[in-house]
């Protein structure tokens, strides 16, 4: 009886040590897969200005109508509508969009649900202006994989092997899945010809929703390469 006993110990001990040694290694190779790749939701810097919810009021109106009642939030399915706080002066207990957290579906539900008119409902996705995009192709792995696979052509030419670098940067792109996650899609986002996915925008389309800044943080696990330019301000005239 006691030599069982003492077995259940030893193998109780063994489990233990075997329990902490796999957790360590884990930690190590996880410590080394995110310094290779960056966490997804690394923060980053946001553009300035205000991305109101779609259909809002011109600035100076939305304020004095909006009575800060939360409702257009709670009829918000994707979680995209955010509210400042009391750090935010005036605004506080208004509701922005903030696409490094959700961008906006263009679902159109948080209009019906406002009940002063602050944010108003749209008949078309193209009629919403929240805000517009920008695209920074040294930053988006389709344009980079492009590069690279040039890059590599060119050391082929020369009787070279391609870089370690290189290869890994291959291995990441083409994307194209803000084209994907677009509500306009082949109208504010295009793709390039060839077999790269490189996006293409069209500002005069896109209506600032940020779905496109939403996934590419995601993808590129960082900085992402398009992202929203708020073109509203406090000032913004009716
Ligand atoms: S539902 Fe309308 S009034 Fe209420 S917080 Fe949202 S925008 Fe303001
Ligand atoms: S999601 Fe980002 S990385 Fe991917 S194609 Fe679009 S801009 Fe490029
Ligand atoms: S380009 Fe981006 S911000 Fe513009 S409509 Fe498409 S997903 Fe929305």
């Amino acid at each position: 009886m006691a030599s069982t006993r003492r077995e259940v110990i030893r193998s109780l001990i063994g489990s233990t040590i075997l329990a902490s040694v796999i957790g360590l290694v884990h930690l190590l190779l996880r410590g080394r897969v995110l310094d290779k790749y960056p966490a997804v939701r690394r923060p980053y810097k946001k553009t300035p200005g205000l991305l109101r919810p779609p259909g809002a009021l011109s600035e100076p109106d939305f304020l004095a109508a909006c009575i800060r009642c939360y409702r257009c939030q709670d009829a918000c399915e994707p979680g995209a509508i955010q509210f400042y706080t009391e750090s935010n002066g005036k605004l506080f207990h208004t509701p922005y969009v903030d696409p490094s957290q959700a961008g906006c579906t263009l679902c159109n539900k948080c209009g019906p649900a406002c009940p002063t008119d602050a944010l108003l409902a749209f008949d078309d996705k193209a009629d919403v202006d929240m805000g517009s995009v920008e695209l920074r192709e040294d930053l988006c792995l389709s344009y980079k994989a492009k590069d690279v696979r040039g890059k590599q052509e060119l050391l082929m030419q020369l009787g070279k092997e391609p870089t370690e670098v290189d290869a890994v940067d291959e291995r990441r792109g083409p994307c194209g899945e803000c084209y994907m996650f677009c509500p306009l899609r082949n109208r504010a986002i295009k793709l390039e010809p060839g077999a790269f996915l490189a996006p293409i925008v069209f500002t005069d389309h896109c209506v600032g929703c940020g779905m496109c800044e939403e996934i590419c943080r995601t993808v590129v696990r960082g900085e992402p390469a398009i992202r929203v330019v708020r073109t509203r301000t406090m000032e913004t005239a009716a």
